[in-house]
């Protein structure tokens, strides 16, 4: 067995920061131990990692990604292959990607057609949710079937009449099957019948630019989807996953449910925390760089999700990464912005973006772990295996050095995309080396993995019910 030695780095996981050797046997950790101790010096290996200076993370896991997901006539630009390797670039070792049903098609055929996509082409590991499009009888027993198999969550829209929507009725029935089977309902809470009223007004009015894509989606119909979501979960016995939550009246309502003790979690992502309307309003027709859904929100809510990923009234941090080309892609919004396909890269700087949050002082190194690798492992049923650094997890491990400074860049980054959401950004903190399974694949800032070394990864359920 191949045996690898990560010394004189600093171990940070999401409880503890303790200078320890890390030895990796066979793809797992096998022991940690204090450096500079006989225990630690004693171990031979086949491969010393040197990471004085640095950090020794756990594989960051993505828990939100949508690879090549059709949208609005188009598709995102990333491939499973792209994808998984500028996650590897930004020290995500796994990334939870979502099958979609088709409309009137079954659970098991889109989920098929998104295996047969990702399989053999990731960089990194994978695991699928499940898009509910078409709640039926069939789909909802289809759900048991999935969940027994390791596909344990299903996302629902309270969006996009006509699209991915499902009403009220719908949403309760999963809910009911979930709570039944051990599944997680995920929610796009906001109100899309509502928007839509809204979007046609706008466009009825002239107000067509990228801007009024933040305009019409209001705080107040994600506050209320939110509401009405925890609501049904309620009623239905059922926990619930709120995502992408983006609007300060959403946190409250995810932080009122908690408080009376309902499972509920929330979860956000960087182009929130981040990114505000002023983006959205940028001139000429740049704005529609950041048109994703939830939308981006004017300023103020930055500090409302901050304190909510403290104080775990928010749990996860997820990209969303759903990335479109503004070439070609973006610009078929031009004179219509509730045309251009809703969605933005993301998946190569979460860990860097969130780095940057603890050197600011909106997070401490330890939840910085947690809401970017251990939460979304328990929450999805990946832990110890992923999310960790312990003896019997899966050896992806991140060699972070938080001294270095880097220009976040369309230029330089690895996405299959053309522009950048953080064009020209400095940010301190880089990933220098990033293992999968003990395999490097990413050594000294070189990419030296390959597609096909990902595998999937079929799930638990839940770890916090
Ligand atoms: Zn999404």
């Amino acid at each position: 067995m191949s045996r690898t030695v990560i010394h004189g780095g600093l171990v940070v996981t999401a409880s503890d920061e303790i200078h320890a050797d890390v030895l990796i046997e066979g793809g797992r950790i096998a022991a940690l131990a204090a450096h500079g101790t006989d225990a630690a010096t004693s171990w031979s290996a086949d491969r010393r990692i040197d990471a004085t200076g640095t950090y020794v993370l756990p594989g960051g896991v993505d828990a939100h990604t949508h690879m090549e997901m059709p949208f609005g006539g188009t598709y995102a630009a990333d491939t499973f292959e792209t994808g998984t390797r500028a996650a590897a670039w930004g020290g995500t070792t796994t990334i939870v990607d979502f099958a979609i049903q088709t409309m009137g098609r079954s659970l098991r055929e889109g989920l098929d057609t998104w295996h047969a996509k990702a399989d053999g082409r990731c960089a990194v590991d994978y695991g699928f949710h499940m898009i509910l499009s078409d709640v039926n009888e069939s789909s909802l027993k289809e759900m048991d079937r999935l969940v027994a198999e390791g596909v344990t969550s299903f996302k629902l829209f309270m969006a996009y009449p006509g699209v991915f929507y499902s009403d009220d009725g719908r949403i309760l029935r999963a809910m009911q099957r979930a709570s039944g089977n051990g599944g997680l309902v995920m929610m796009h809470a906001e109100n899309g019948i509502a928007i839509d009223v809204l979007v046609e007004q706008a466009l009825a009015e002239g107000r067509t630019d990228p801007r009024y894509h933040g305009d019409v989606r209001k705080v107040a119909l994600e506050a209320e989807a939110t509401h009405r979501a925890v609501q049904l979960a309620r009623v239905a016995g059922a926990p619930l996953y709120v995502v992408h939550v983006s609007a300060d009246e959403a946190v409250d309502e995810i932080a009122a449910a908690r408080h009376k003790g309902l499972p509920v979690f929330g979860e956000t992502c960087p182009q929130y925390l981040f990114l505000s309307t002023d983006n959205l309003a940028e001139p000429g027709f740049e704005g529609a760089k950041y048109v994703c859904s939830t939308p981006l929100r004017p300023r103020e809510h930055q500090e409302v999700l901050w304190r909510g990923l403290r104080n775990n009234e928010l749990q996860v941090v997820s990209t969303d990464h759903c990335p479109f080309c503004f070439s070609g892609q973006k610009e078929m919004g031009r004179g219509d912005f509730s045309k251009i396909p809703n969605g933005m890269p993301g998946v190569e700087h979460r860990m860097d973006l969130l780095h940057q949050a603890v050197v600011d002082g909106h997070l401490s190194r330890r939840r910085w772990v947690e809401i970017a690798c251990a939460s979304p492992a328990r929450m999805f049923g990946l832990y110890p295996k992923k999310g960790t650094i312990a003896p019997g997890a899966d050896a992806d491990v991140v060699i972070y050095d938080p001294g270095a400074e880097q220009t976040i860049s369309a230029e330089t980054h690895h996405m299959a995309v053309d522009y950048s959401a953080y064009e020209g950004r400095r940010v301190t903190g880089q990933v220098r080396t990033v293992l999968s399974r003990g395999v490097p694949v990413i050594e000294d800032r070189a990419y030296v993995g390959h597609a096909g070394h990902g595998t999937y990864l079929p799930r638990g359920t839940c770890q916090y019910l």
